[in-house]
This record gives structure tokens, C-alpha cells and sequence, in this order.
């Protein structure tokens, strides 16, 4: 999306002729997605209006330190709540998703409302389920994406702390602070700015990545060295693990996060995958480096979607039964595996 102008424009329309402004985040929320949701809440306060919020789902406990973040609603445990924020909404504005399924249960709900609708997302191929689409995949996320937005509406610059700190867990959760996704130059600059404005980069941090439980820690030990499978001829790695596993080393929400990520560490490897065991279906999450695209793979493969490098799905079935699948399925990436291993060729 090169120039913000004319978008940044209907967005500040609808904003100022809405009563009642929803904003929803995709299922299983990560910093970016309450990061963006919050930031752009700020700025809305700004403009007179309050927002109100909902989540598909629980957030998970290394994101409630952030403020305001008790005013997200759980559409599954307060479905009532929630689906009257819904009904009341005359706009609501989804952030950090590309498909209507990623609302979980509240989709059907906003798909029915009457409000006009806007996606503010930076995941590639947004479907048409808005009455104004701001997409921009050449954003690390869609907090990024928000500050931007943010300032090309105002005169002078949007000044507050809350905000800041809002895109700030956003950009540093959707690149590993800085060790992977996608960021640029604009993304580097952004940094610059919310650190002068005072962003506390080191309790960010330490909520973010250094938050883990010690279960945490010893189920990563037991799925890199009981469950993970190399295949050096076709540059992938995977590790998969099953409801026992998870129970075993008392799994909570979030404890397998970045798992396949430590995989593309390994030389050669281009390709890595975590299949976890849910009760008759397994959730995968994909990454890939250089050309690979793990989206496609995950939209042909796995139901799913994402970004070229990061992307995620689910499947029904046994762990083992779509761990075949997938093992059959690989070959024929063949020739793009291969080709992504020869650009990084080490
Ligand atoms: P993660 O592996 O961290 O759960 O997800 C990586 C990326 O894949 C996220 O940016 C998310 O947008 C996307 N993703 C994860 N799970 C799904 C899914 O089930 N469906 C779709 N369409 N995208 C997903
Ligand atoms: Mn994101």
C-alpha cells in the first residue's frame, strides 16, 4: 500500500461519524494483535470516541500487564458481553487478520452486523469482507501499520505513552525482537522513535520473552530432543507433539510458541513445522526462510494461512495420521525447497 493518504482519510471519516466503535483481534491473540488493538484505542480516545474491544478468545498471561487490557472482552467466556458489543457496534474495525475465520465464534455474529467495517491488517491477500480494506504486508505488523496511519491523520504527532508501548510489543512480538519476520528501514526508524518517546524496552522485553514457566522450558528440551525429525535432502525440520506430551510437562496456552522457530536454525534447514495434538484435530505452525513460501504450503496443505515466512493451519485427524499427510505431501515442494536452500547456501 504506498500511499496512506486517501485510506487515512476514510478511516478518519467513519471514525468521526461512528456512535459505537468495535474493535476485534483474530483468535489466540498475540502482541500484535492486542498491541494494535490497543494503540489504535488510544488514538480513537484521542478523537473523542471510546472504543470498546473484544478477543475471540482468553489472552494469554504475558500480555495482561499492558494497560487497558482488562477492557478487552473474551467473546468465549463472555459471549453474552461480548455479543452485545457486537450488536450495539455501528463500526467495528478488525485488526491483524486476513480471513473471517480467524474471529472463531464471533464471526458469524459480525459477518451479520450492519455496522460498515474496516480490516487494518498486514498479512498478504486480505479477503473482501470490509467496507475499507487498510492492508500493507510490507509491514512488520499491523501495530507498525497503526503508528503510520496514526500519524499520517494527524497535524502534529499523536503523543502518549500508552500508545507507544502498544506498538512497540507489537513489532518486537511479530519479529522475535528483531530475529526473524519481516521489518524494514520504516520499522527500524518507528523503533527509534518510541524508544526517544520513552518506551521501557526492558520490561517490554522481559514480559514478552522472558516470562516463561520452568514446564515451559522442559517441554522445549523433551520436543527438541524426543520429537523433532530432520530431513536434510528436502531442507525441513518438524517436531511433533501429542496430547500426553503436553499434559505430561503440564502445558499451558502458549507454552509451544517459537518452538518451530529455534528449527530453522539448523543449517541447510529452510522449512520447519510444530504439530500439536488438540483434541481430534492438530495445529501447526510454519516457518520458512528466504523464497519458501509457508503460507502457500499452508493454504494447500493445512486449511490454513499467514505470511511467506510465517504461517499456521489445522487439520483433522490423528497427530500421526496428518504427520503422513504431511510427509507425503512435502515432495512435491521439492523443487522450491531446494531452490530457498541454494539462495542461503552455507
Ligand atoms: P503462529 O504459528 O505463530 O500461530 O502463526 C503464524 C502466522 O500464521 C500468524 O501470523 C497467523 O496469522 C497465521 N496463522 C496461524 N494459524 C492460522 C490458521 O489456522 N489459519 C490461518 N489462515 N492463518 C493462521
Ligand atoms: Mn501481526
Amino acid at each position: 500500500m504506498p500511499e496512506f493518504g486517501k485510506y487515512t482519510k476514510e478511516l478518519k471519516k467513519l471514525i468521526d461519524r461512528a456512535e459505537h466503535i468495535l474493535l476485534i483481534c483474530h483468535i489466540n491473540p498475540d502482541g500484535d494483535a492486542i498491541g494494535a488493538m490497543l494503540a489504535l484505542r488510544r488514538w480513537i480516545i484521542s478523537q473523542g470516541k471510546e472504543p470498546r474491544m473484544i478477543s475471540p478468545n482468553a489472552l494469554q498471561s504475558f500480555l495482561l500487564w499492558m494497560s487497558d487490557v482488562d477492557k478487552v472482552v473474551d467473546f468465549h467466556h463472555n459471549q453474552e458481553e461480548a455479543s452485545k458489543f457486537i450488536r450495539d457496534a455501528d463500526l467495528i474495525i478488525m485488526v491483524d487478520f486476513n480471513s473471517t475465520s480467524r474471529m472463531g465464534k464471533a464471526e458469524d455474529l459480525v459477518l451479520a452486523s450492519g455496522a460498515r467495517k474496516v480490516i487494518i491488517d498486514h498479512h498478504p491477500d486480505p479477503g473482501n469482507f470490509a467496507d475499507l480494506i487498510i492492508s500493507d504486508s510490507g509491514r512488520s505488523s499491523t501495530s507498525e501499520l497503526i503508528y503510520f496511519l496514526v500519524n499520517g491523520m494527524e497535524g502534529e504527532e499523536f503523543s502518549d505513552s500508552d500508545f507507544f508501548t502498544a506498538v512497540y510489543v507489537g513489532i518486537i512480538t511479530d519479529t522475535g525482537n528483531f530475529e526473524h519476520g519481516y521489518y524494514t528501514g520504516d520499522t527500524m526508524r518507528t523503533v527509534g522513535h518510541l524508544l526517544d518517546m520513552g518506551v521501557d524496552k526492558e520490561r517490554v522485553y522481559n514480559h514478552i520473552f522472558s516470562n516463561f514457566s520452568e514446564n515451559r522450558i522442559r517441554l522445549k528440551g523433551f520436543a527438541l530432543h524426543n520429537r523433532m525429525v530432520v530431513n536434510q535432502e528436502l531442507h525441513t525440520a518438524y517436531i511433533w507433539l501429542t496430547k500426553e506430551d503436553l499434559e505430561s510437562f503440564s502445558h499451558a496456552k502458549g507454552d509451544t510458541e517459537g518452538f518451530a522457530n529455534v528449527l530453522l536454525t539448523i543449517r541447510g534447514i529452510v522449512l520447519s513445522v510444530l504439530f500439536v495434538e488438540r483434541s481430534g484435530f492438530v495445529k501447526m505452525s510454519l516457518r520458512s526462510k528466504g523464497s519458501f513460501n509457508a503460507n502457500q504450503l499452508s493454504r494447500q496443505c493445512f486449511n490454513g494461512g499467514g505470511h511467506r515466512n510465517a504461517a499456521g493451519g489445522e487439520m483433522k485427524g490423528s497427530i500421526e495420521d496428518v504427520v503422513r499427510h504431511f510427509e507425503n505431501t512435502l515432495p512435491s515442494y521439492r523443487e522450491d525447497l531446494e531452490a530457498a536452500a541454494a539462495e542461503i547456501k552455507q
